[in-house]
């Protein structure tokens, strides 16, 4: 495939806006050796602006989700893209959100294009854990670990009980709970039936995959070596 198009097929610009940015220089080999269209060079030896292409394919973001945004692409409102570089939006296919975080809810959320590896991760067969950390709005009876962990609870309106999940009180009002499905507003709909309620929830963990130290809306590329943390 010509560069021109297929660096314009990654979302980094329309063809047009491509062929400008190879005139400006910004279109060079690993060592900074400015390429021209015409040029015939493999994926990985490009650079746009000194950085790496993104992959073709498979391509995996992690976010710091903050409070306030949604994952849809059709909310009015502030929504998850608005915190990537429009290049992420441009590419086809776009990435989907792997699963959803509400709009009050924070931390870690992945993004993909590769439709078999987010069916993975969602899937509740694949019994992937997702860690949250929970405030609360009343102290915790004490009750809860064992309510969760029974695999008889059932959430209002459902008709099968939720999997055991696995409660780690801090204190009175502060807990992690680990899933391995993901009803919607699980978590909150979990204290809600036991008598409490979420004021504040963020996700910490997606199986081995953590935040470390990415900012509230902040992004970065999951490497493929990273991979086995989400097996
Ligand atoms: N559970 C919730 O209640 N909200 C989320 O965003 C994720 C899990």
């Amino acid at each position: 495939m010509k560069l021109v198009k297929h660096i314009a097929n990654l979302g980094y610009g329309s063809r047009k806006e491509v062929q400008w940015m190879f005139r400006e220089g910004r279109i060079t080999d690993a060592d900074g050796e400015v390429l021209y269209a015409d040029d015939q060079v493999a994926h990985e030896a490009i650079r746009v602006d000194s950085e790496p292409l993104d992959p073709p394919a498979g391509l995996l973001l992690m976010l710091n989700k903050p409070v306030g945004y949604t994952c849809s692409t059709k909310d009015k409102g502030r929504i998850v893209y608005d915190l990537l570089p429009s290049r992420f939006r441009l590419r086809a296919p776009l990435l989907s959100t792997v699963g959803r975080l509400d709009r009050d809810t924070s931390g870690l959320l992945l993004m993909t294009d590769d439709g078999a590896l987010l069916h993975r991760i969602v899937s509740p067969k694949t019994h992937l854990p997702k860690r949250y950390e929970a405030t609360l709005a009343q102290d915790l009876r004490g009750d809860e670990a064992a309510l969760f962990a029974s695999g008889t609870l059932m959430l209002e309106s459902e008709d099968t009980p939720l999997k055991p999940a696995t409660l780690e009180v801090q204190d009175a009002r502060h807990a992690s709970l680990v899933l391995t499905e993901g009803r919607y507003h699980q978590v909150r709909r979990m204290f809600a039936a036991a008598g409490n309620h979420v004021d504040a929830l963020h996700r910490s963990a997606v199986g081995g995959l953590t935040l470390g130290d990415l900012e509230s809306g902040a992004w970065r590329i999951v490497d493929a070596s990273e991979l086995p943390l989400l097996l």
